[in-house]
């Protein structure tokens, strides 16, 4: 019988609630954490108090092990695809431009419209670093068939979860030596655990990028959104490049460089820190990296917008680019799926042949809005938007689809659904809410970066992994968003 159509294995109520007590104190020891919930009547406290565990799974998801490694492989693949997407411009123009997604949606608009003022200007970034995430479901529509592995999406901005996820992957390596997991399961062994040094490689990126820039006193600046919650996931990066590479950071949001960013008149970036009362001297900026910007929510107004585009006319690295950030929408997925269009990148020696086969199918709803109807029940429609909660699933779709704006349908596409194994389950662990069996869908996603610019070897690496869980019943993925849980590989 296959792992995939009976996990976990049984486990008893003492069982459980030793592994959870094991879980939850490393977690707390071990920064899995977010900033506790805020609302309009329990504002943030000026300076945080405390911080609760984040939403874990107390058993690791079985992936086969081939699928695995070739998702690591794959990911050079994609670093490399995802930087020529984003330096070709006229691609890029004829999707999301005018006449493309840019006529019906007005952040993608803005997002366009200020990139493209930097390029008359002649100020196009000198140099992009992506640090990305690919993300993955197991596929198997019959039992008869074989698994394999299908891309969900690519991030190219605010890639989350680095970091906690590679705390999860301790914890799990933890619990295994401790417990043992009580032998319920010969496969819960270290030696099915592959190692996870996300952390490392995601900073290796941004310090890469610092030493580009070629100032070494100069700071990275994190684009933060106000009321982050996930702050200890982009802290843990802050503090590892401070200890391994010496590089310190400057965490500001939007609002606050709206007043504080200047250039210098060979267009560094040049950012005063707060509040002014600290009289601590003004810092260059070598690389921006934008843990906000991705969604229309993170720009209050259209100062913010062209703030963002101001950043980015400076010599600083940008994290992503706009270029980048366009590159990553799911349009430009399913124009790369279109016959020969990924061939123009990449090549048959660099992995193009096996980028294709990690797709299931993809269409623009604009010349394909019968077949969605009709396909419903088999896909998920996607706007141009990151984040979470915005896809319109099965049944939801024909309704949708005819409310729709006829000219509106260019910037949705149309995706099958990827189909895992239904035999898995898991136990999920919320603070407050104490632990759930569910039956459940993992997604792992892959992180890689890519450090590039008009006329240079682009340069890039896989850095490590992360696995969301999610119960099945939720159509939906994001942890942030509250749908899922972090989780890590047990290799089978
Ligand atoms: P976002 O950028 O908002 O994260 P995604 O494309 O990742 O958008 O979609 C959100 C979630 O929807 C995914 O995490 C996954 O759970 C689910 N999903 C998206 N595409 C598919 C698909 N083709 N098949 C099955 N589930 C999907
Ligand atoms: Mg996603
Ligand atoms: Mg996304």
């Amino acid at each position: 019988m296959s792992v995939f159509t009976s996990w976990p294995p049984d486990v008893t109520t003492e069982q459980l609630d030793q592994l959870t007590l094991l879980a939850t104190t490393y977690a707390l020891s071990h920064s899995i954490l977010y900033l506790p919930p805020v609302s309009p009547e329990k504002p943030p406290p000026p300076a945080p108090e405390s911080a609760i565990f984040a939403p874990i799974s107390l058993i690791p998801t079985p992936i086969p092990r081939h699928l695995f490694a070739n998702a690591l492989t794959l990911q050079r693949a994609y670093n490399t695809l995802y930087a020529r997407v984003a330096l070709d411009t006229s691609f890029l123009d004829q999707i999301m431009g005018p006449g493309g997604v840019s006529d019906v949606d007005d952040f993608i608009s803005a997002l366009w419209t200020g990139w493209k003022k930097l390029r008359d200007k002649g100020f196009p970034p000198p140099l992009h670093l992506g640090l990305f995430r690919s993300d993955y479901l197991l596929h198997q529509p019959t039992p008869d068939e074989p698994i394999s592995l299908k891309q969900v999406e690519f991030n190219t901005i605010s890639s989350s979860f680095g970091a906690l996820s590679q705390r999860v992957a301790g914890m799990h390596r933890y619990l295994i030596e401790s417990t043992g997991y009580f032998g319920i399961s010969p496969l819960l062994s270290s030696s099915n655990l592959p190692s996870n040094d996300t952390i490392e490689g995601l900073v290796n990126g941004l310090a890469e990028a610092h030493r580009a820039y070629g100032v070494p006193d100069a700071y990275i600046l994190f684009v933060v959104q106000p009321n982050e919650r996930n702050v200890f996931d982009q802290r843990m990066l802050e503090y590892q490049l401070f200890e391994s590479h010496g590089i310190r950071v400057i965490r500001q949001t939007f609002a606050e460089l709206d007043t504080t960013a200047s250039l210098s008149a060979s267009r560094a970036l040049v950012i005063t820190r707060i509040p002014p009362g600290l009289k601590l001297a003004p810092v260059e900026i070598s690389v921006v990296y934008y843990r906000a910007g991705y969604s229309p929510a993170d720009y209050a107004s259209s100062t913010d917008y062209a703030t963002r585009v101001y950043l980015e006319g400076s010599r600083a690295v940008q994290c992503p680019s706009i270029a980048l950030q366009l590159a990553g929408a799911k349009k430009v997925q399913e124009v790369l799926m279109r016959p020969g269009v990924l061939e123009r990148f990449l090549t048959p020696s660099e992995g193009a042949q096996a980028v294709r086969d990690s797709w299931v199918n993809m269409w623009s709803l604009d010349t394909g809005a019968e077949e969605a109807v009709r396909r419903a029940d088999e896909l998920v429609l996607k706007p141009q938007r990151e984040g979470g909660g915005n896809n319109i699933y099965r049944e939801r779709i024909p309704l949708f689809v005819g409310l729709l704006p006829l000219h509106e349908r260019v910037a949705w596409v149309a995706m099958e659904l990827i189909r895992p194994p239904r035999g898995v389950g898991a136990y999920l662990v919320r603070q407050g809410e104490g632990r759930v069996r569910a039956r459940a869908v993992s997604e792992l996603g892959v992180f890689g970066w890519a450090l590039f610019g008009e006329g240079r070897e682009v340069r890039e690496e896989q850095v490590g992994w992360l696995v969301r869980t999610k119960a099945d019943d939720v159509d939906e993925g994001g942890v942030a968003a509250g749908f899922s849980v972090l989780d890590s590989v047990l290799l089978v």
